[in-house]
């Protein structure tokens, strides 16, 4: 581990990736370091996953000109990242002729913000757009642009590319002091490892309030704005082509019914604030209104298909609600990237070079890496081939031919591929390959993965945790283990 770094950038959710990945394209040593086991570990894993389509918020904000210059950027980012992305499409809908009026009004916000494929629709367009819709609305909006996205797929391919390109990813490490002399920041994690860098990016999601008073820089305060959403099972028959948005009220875009990209359906997000930047609960309260919501929107969704629950935390700086993304007028060299909320996912990559024209500001010099390579290896998934294809795969990797996770179709051989690119955890392991994230949420695969990972990895079965810390599986009964072969 080298010590000195030109730029280290707190926090490895999607913005601390992309800005991560950016300036790898840079003769820059660059540090990325995180307080979890693995990267996207934050609100980045536990969003709706839309690229948002740049019209329901007006043009004065700095979110929404960074999102619709994120959302432009995603197709050239795919090809170069391979992560799955589909531009679906997104309809608001109405039902109430006052509701119409709304409509319009993001339609004209759109324009003006210079979103693309936006059109205005009677009824007969969106039932011919969406099928599935409740017969009873009246009109809505179509954003051609919108799409959906796997988020932490997003941010490992960022990290992998960035790391790719050069740049060293630090994880458990937890900052928590920070000081500064000849020029330089040196930061302290909590077992003692430090860096030192001129330059500091804050992107620590709900943390950055924290971070900011680590380097005694501006006071501010984020905003933990909880959102749980309802995951379904991919043979609900109420799965759209398009995500389906009701008319927003003034504090949240509402329940939404949204298509993942790899088929399972997602209800939700709730938007309720709470005080304990911790509470990822879930709870049934909220269940039966979200659903007689969506049920409104889409008449076939059922609760029954519902195979699990999840919350997520916007970091929201209240009360203006935008992105706060600036150099810091009170710590030098320190760029705080605060604020972000939603659309934070689809600006990621406009973030990215906001916060690189934000580092020339501050006398960084940017000089373009002559070998830089943007992309990355394709990763096969047995599910995405056909059966020729997957003999062929299997020919030559014989692991393809063991399925460990039945109800995603997941192979060993890309449990054994994530366990190379770096993630030991069984979360890790399940947003890269989504092995356990099926009808049945891991019962049958994640012994079997266990096994892989201390197989693989050399660890002991006590020392194998879900998401790092102290989150193990199995308890050490019978003393010291030793790693186990898979059957
Ligand atoms: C329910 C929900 C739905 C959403 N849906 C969408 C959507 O559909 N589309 C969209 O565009 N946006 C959406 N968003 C917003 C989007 O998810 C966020 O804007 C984005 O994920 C924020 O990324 P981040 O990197 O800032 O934060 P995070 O992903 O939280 O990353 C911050 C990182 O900092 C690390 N960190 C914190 N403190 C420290 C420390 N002391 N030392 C080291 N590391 C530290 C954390 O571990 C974390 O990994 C949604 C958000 C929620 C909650």
């Amino acid at each position: 581990m080298k010590t000195h770094y030109d730029v280290a950038i707190i926090g490895a959710g999607v913005i601390g990736a992309a800005i991560a990945r950016k300036l790898s394209s840079y003769e820059l040593d660059v540090v990325l370091v995180d307080k979890e086991a693995d990267v996207s570990f934050g609100t980045s894993k536990a969003n709706s996953g839309i690229v948002h389509g740049g019209f329901h918020s007006p043009a004065k904000y700095l979110k929404t000109k960074l999102e619709v210059r994120g959302n432009l950027m995603f197709d050239q980012l795919q090809k170069e990242l391979d992560f799955p992305f589909r531009r679906c499409g997104i309809l608001v809908v109405a039902f109430r002729e006052e509701e119409l009026q709304a409509i319009e009004t993001l339609y004209r916000q759109g324009i003006d913000n210079g979103a693309f494929g936006l059109e205005l629709c009677g009824r007969e367009r969106l039932l011919h757009l969406e099928p599935k819709l409740h017969p009873d609305v009246i009109g809505g909006l179509h954003a051609a642009n919108g799409g959906i996205i796997e988020p932490y797929r997003f941010v490992f391919a960022l990290v992998e590319s960035a790391r790719k390109n050069g740049v060293e990813l630090l994880l458990n490490f937890k900052v928590q002091s920070a000081s500064h002399a000849d020029g330089l920041h040196t930061i302290v994690a909590g077992d003692g490892r430090a860096v030192k860098a001129r330059f500091i990016i804050n992107a620590a999601g709900i943390h950055a309030d924290d971070i900011s008073a680590v380097f005694n820089a501006e006071s501010f305060h984020i905003t933990a704005r909880k959102g749980e959403e309802f995951l379904l099972d991919r043979e609900s028959k109420a799965y759209p082509g398009k995500v389906i948005f009701p008319v927003p009220s003034a504090n949240s875009k509402g329940i939404l019914v949204i298509p993942t990209v790899d088929g399972t359906l997602m209800v939700g997000p709730t938007a309720v604030e709470t005080e304990d930047k911790g509470d990822l609960a879930t709870t049934a309260r909220n269940l039966e209104d979200v659903f007689n919501f969506a049920r409104k929107l889409i008449p076939s969704i059922s609760e029954r298909d519902i195979i699990t629950s999840f919350a997520g935390l916007r970091p929201a700086m209240l009360p203006d609600n935008d992105f706060h993304i600036d150099i810091s007028r009170m710590a030098p060299n320190l760029i705080q990237v605060a604020g972000i909320q939603s659309p934070g996912l689809t600006a990621a990559p406009a973030i990215a070079d906001y916060v690189k024209d934000l580092l020339k500001q501050c006398d960084c010099r940017l000089v373009e890496k002559k070998n830089y390579d943007p992309y990355l290896p394709k990763v096969s998934g047995l599910r995405h081939l056909s059966i020729h294809e997957a003999a062929e795969a299997q020919a030559e990797n014989p692991l393809y031919g063991n399925v460990i996770c039945r109800c995603e179709n997941i192979s060993e051989a890309e449990i054994v591929e994530a366990i190379r690119r770096g993630h030991h955890t069984l979360d890790g392991i399940k947003f890269f390959t989504r092995a356990g994230m099926g009808r049945c949420q891991g019962g049958f695969c994640s012994y079997r993965i266990i096994k892989i990972i201390m197989r693989e990895t050399g660890m002991g079965y006590h020392e194998v945790t879900k998401r790092g810390g102290g989150s193990y599986l199995l308890a050490d009964r019978l003393g010291p283990s030793t790693p186990a072969t898979e059957a």
